[in-house]
């Protein structure tokens, strides 16, 4: 039970279990008494709506990062691709105006901070330490290890890295998020606290 869920939050656009969408209001409710949230890869706010909800009565922040241009494989002819997305007359793919109106219609304008960039152009004068980051970026290897090498310092100690489609087996899914991971546990910095579905749930020491 999540209060103040929207009741349409299955039929928001997005990739999000809702055994997922739960982890994440719970690791974001606890650790956002702590500072601000950030999110990598917002796309149309699913994860967003759930991570705002938790924020809120801590009077924190999420800070929702996307370029809203699509990821490789959101782009035409791709998989993942939607045409509901696609803005014809700029040919660009464009995910900010459904993103906006999910956000509005959850009644999280005030929680939730979009912030329209790349990843490394949002990184480069950032600042505010961070108490929990999510990885939900693209899925090719160099973006996904550069979403972490760009985030991972500012992650204050006993904050939370969540990581989305962590696929052991190539045959299930892409191995850039699951290789993160793996980068993450290797380094030492990190515990894995949770795993639900496709979502790994680490801690920094
Ligand atoms: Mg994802």
């Amino acid at each position: 039970m999540i209060p103040g869920l929207p009741t349409n939050i299955d039929q928001i656009k997005g990739f999000l279990s809702a055994g997922e969408g739960q982890a994440l209001y719970d690791n974001a409710l606890q650790a956002s008494q702590s500072g601000p949230v950030l999110e990598i890869g917002s796309y149309c706010g699913k994860s967003t709506i759930y991570l705002g909800l938790a924020c809120r009565p801590n009077n924190s922040s999420v800070f929702a990062l996307d370029h809203h241009r699509g990821s490789e494989e959101h782009q035409p002819g791709e998989f993942f691709h939607d045409p509901d997305l696609y803005d014809a007359t700029q040919g660009v793919l464009d995910s900010f105006r459904e993103f906006r109106r999910n956000v509005t219609s959850a009644g999280l304008d005030d929680v939730v901070v979009p912030v329209v960039a790349g990843s490394e152009s949002a990184a480069r004068q950032w600042q505010t330490p961070l108490a929990m980051v999510f990885i939900d970026g693209g899925h090719s290897l160099a973006t996904a290890l550069t979403d972490y090498r760009c985030w991972v310092p500012h992650l204050q100690r006993g904050g939370v890295l969540a990581i989305h489609d962590l696929f052991e087996d190539a045959y299930e899914g892409g191995q850039a998020p699951y290789a993160v991971f793996r980068l993450a546990m290797a380094s030492g910095l990190f515990e894995e606290v949770q795993r639900v579905d496709s979502l790994g749930i680490l801690r920094r020491l």
